[in-house]
C-alpha cells in the first residue's frame, strides 16, 4: 500500500524496516488484533512467492542493483573500497543473502554475557522461527514460518563434495548438523531454501494471508528520515518526503547501517558528533562506535573445466572450526566452498572460491553519518584487520584453506591457484594479499548494542529500548553486543522473536 497520505492516524506501534528482524516484528505483533501496526519499508513490496527472479533466486546471492542499498566502504589503506550489499526490499537483507540458515553457537551467547540472552533461553525461539525438514526434536521446530532444510551429500556439487572428503582427509571431522553439540568440522549447510526459491522473511512471516489483517498496513518504496520526539518521549516518525506517521512506540529495524543513520539523524548518538551536524541531542549514546563485521579473504582457483558438472547450489557447504587448537572453544574460522568466482577471472573459464573468514574478530569499526540528509547513505569504515590477532588468524586460515585445496580428492578438480596466487609464499607476502583484497563477509552487527545503562558501549537495553529516551526500541542485527561465529539471518530473526514474544505478553 503506497497511497497513505499525511496521517493523524496514531498506530499503536510503528516498525521501521521490513527486513530479517522487522518483518518478525511486524508480523507477530499483528497477531494481537487490538494493536495497529504500520510497517515501514524503504524498497519495494512483492507479494509472497512472488519476487522477481533476480532476488529469489537462491543462486544469485546478492541480488541485484534495484534491490541494494549500494553502500561501499571508506577506502583501506590500500585504497580499496568495499561493496557492502544490504537489501532494499520487503524481507530486507534477507531477500539477497546466501540463504544458510544456522544458528549462533552457545559459545557465541557466553560471549554476549547478558542476562536473559543464554542458548538455552534462545532455544525456543530458534525452534519457534523453523519449519525444519529433519532433525531432533528438542533441538529443533518443525512448525515455525522459515523452511529450513538440511542439505544432504547428494545436493552438493562434485567440487564441493570433494572439499568435503578433502578436508576429512586432512583430519576434521564430518558434520550432520552444524546445529548440534558439535560443529567443528566440515559439512552441508542447514538452507532456507525451497524449490531453489530463497525464503525471505518478507515470504515466511509476512505471508499474503498475514498482509491482509485488517490491523497491519503496508507502506513499501518510503525512506523514514527520523523519529519525532515529545521531550524524551519518541511519538512517530517523519519521511524522507516529510510525511509525518504518529504511535505510541516506534521500533527501528532498518539493520546495522540503516538504525544507526536513523537514530544518529534523531539526535540519538555520540554529543561532540551531533553538534557538528547541528542536531539537536536527545541522548549523548555511542552509536554507531563498535560495528563488527566479519573480514573475508577469498582464495580463488581454476578448476578443470571437464570436471565440473555443475555449479548449482553455489552455496552449500563448510569446514568451521578454530584456527588455532587452544582456542577451541571458539569456532572462529570458516572456509566455505562456493562457486560464486565469475568464469571470466579463471584462466580455464571455471574458477571456484574458497571464502576463508573470521568470524569472532577483535577489530571495530564504525558507522556515521555527515550530513542530515535522509537519501545520503552513512559512511562505514569496517577497520578489518586492525587488531594484529585477527590478521595473524586470517593468515591461519588462508594456509588451512590452500591445505584443503592441495588435498584429494579436490586437488584433481583444481587446475591452479589464481588469488592470492603462488608467487604469493611467506607469511608477510600473504598478509599484503589479505589485506589488499580484503573483503566483507556481509554479516554487520553492533552498531546500537545492548547492555545495561551504564555500560560504556551499550545503545539499547535488554529489551531493545533505547537508553535515556521512552517509546523508542531498535531490533535487528545492530543490537547484536557482539559479533557471532556464524552467518547473521537466523540469529537476527531469533532475536526479533524473542523481543516481539516479551513485548505481546504486555499487550
Ligand atoms: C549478500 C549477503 C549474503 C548474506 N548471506 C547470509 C547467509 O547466507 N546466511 C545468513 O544467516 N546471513 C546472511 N547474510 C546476513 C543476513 O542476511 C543479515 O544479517 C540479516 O538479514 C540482517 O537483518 P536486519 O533485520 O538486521 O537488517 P535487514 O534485513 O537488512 O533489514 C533492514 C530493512 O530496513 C530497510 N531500511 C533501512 N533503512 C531504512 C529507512 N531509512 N527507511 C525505510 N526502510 C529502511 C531496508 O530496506 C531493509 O528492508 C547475508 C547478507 C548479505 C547482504
Amino acid at each position: 500500500m503506497n497511497n497513505l497520505q499525511k496521517s493523524n492516524q496514531a498506530y499503536d506501534f510503528i516498525v521501521v524496516g521490513g527486513g530479517s528482524a522487522g518483518a518478525v516484528m511486524a508480523s507477530r505483533l499483528s497477531e494481537k488484533s487490538n494493536q495497529n501496526i504500520l510497517l515501514i519499508e524503504g524498497g519495494k513490496a512483492y507479494s509472497a512467492w512472488d519476487y522477481p527472479n533476480a532476488i529469489s533466486s537462491a543462486d544469485n546471492p546478492g541480488g541485484d542493483v534495484e534491490h541494494n542499498w549500494g553502500f561501499q566502504s571508506e577506502p583501506t589503506i590500500y585504497g580499496n573500497k568495499m561493496d557492502l550489499p544490504r537489501g532494499k526490499v520487503l524481507g530486507g537483507s534477507s531477500a539477497i543473502n546466501g540463504a544458510v540458515a544456522l544458528r549462533a553457537r552457545p559459545q557465541d551467547f557466553k560471549n554476549w554475557n547478558l542476562p536473559g540472552w543464554s542458548y538455552e533461553e534462545m532455544l525456543p525461539y530458534f525452534k519457534k522461527l523453523e519449519t525444519s525438514d529433519s532433525g531432533d526434536k528438542e533441538l529443533h521446530g518443525f512448525d515455525g514460518p522459515l523452511p529450513v532444510r538440511q542439505l544432504l551429500r547428494t545436493d552438493l556439487t562434485s567440487v564441493q563434495r570433494a572439499f568435503v572428503d578433502a578436508t576429512v582427509n586432512i583430519g576434521y571431522n564430518a558434520i550432520q548438523d552444524f546445529d548440534g553439540a558439535d560443529a567443528n568440522g566440515v559439512g552441508p549447510y542447514r538452507m532456507n531454501v525451497v524449490n531453489g526459491v530463497r525464503v525471505n522473511t518478507g515470504i515466511a512471516y509476512l505471508t499474503n494471508t498475514v498482509r491482509e489483517r485488517k490491523n497491519l498496513t503496508i507502506l513499501s518504496q518510503s525512506i523514514v528520515d527520523r523519529v519525532l520526539f515529545k521531550e524524551k518521549k519518541a511519538i512517530g516518525i517523519v519521511l524522507a518526503n516529510g510525511d509525518e506517521f504518529f504511535a505510541n512506540e516506534i521500533i527501528l529495524s532498518g539493520g546495522t547501517y540503516g538504525s544507526a543513520a536513523i537514530l544518529l539523524r534523531s539526535g540519538i548518538g555520540a554529543k561532540n558528533d551531533l553538534e557538528q551536524l547541528s542536531i539537536p541531542i536527545i541522548a549523548d549514546l555511542p552509536v554507531g562506535k563498535n560495528l563488527k563485521d566479519h573480514p573475508f579473504h577469498y582464495a580463488a582457483f581454476a578448476l578443470h573445466k571437464e570436471m565440473v558438472e555443475s555449479k548449482s547450489p553455489p552455496i552449500a557447504t563448510k569446514l568451521w572450526t578454530s584456527t588455532f587448537k587452544d582456542n577451541e572453544a571458539e569456532l572462529d574460522l570458516h572456509i566455505t566452498a562456493t562457486h560464486l568466482l565469475p568464469d571470466e577471472y579463471s584462466p580455464t573459464k571455471s574458477g571456484f572460491v574458497l571464502g576463508v573468514a573470521i568470524t569472532t574478530p577483535i577489530s571495530k569499526g564504525k558507522v556515521w553519518i555527515d550530513t542530515k540528509d535522509p537519501n545520503i547513505l552513512p559512511k562505514v569504515d569496517l577497520n578489518f584487520l586492525d587488531d594484529k590477532e585477527d590478521t595473524k588468524r586470517m593468515i591461519e586460515g588462508a594456509k588451512i584453506a590452500r591445505r584443503i585445496a592441495a588435498t584429494a580428492p579436490l586437488s584433481a578438480f583444481i587446475h591452479s591457484e589464481i588469488a592470492p596466487g603462488t608467487s604469493v609464499v611467506t607469511d608477510h607476502e600473504l598478509e599484503e594479499a589479505i589485506k589488499k583484497n580484503v573483503a566483507s563477509y556481509a554479516h554487520p552487527t553492533t552498531s546500537a548494542p545492548m547492555g545495561a545503562i551504564n555500560s560504556k558501549e551499550a545503545v539499547v537495553d535488554l529489551e531493545g529500548r533505547v537508553h535515556h529516551v521512552e517509546s523508542l526500541r531498535v531490533v535487528d542485527a545492530s543490537i547484536f553486543p557482539d559479533t557471532i561465529s556464524v552467518a547473521t539471518n537466523v540469529t537476527v530473526i531469533a532475536v526479533a522473536e524473542r523481543i516481539a514474544d516479551i513485548i505481546c505478553k504486555t499487550l
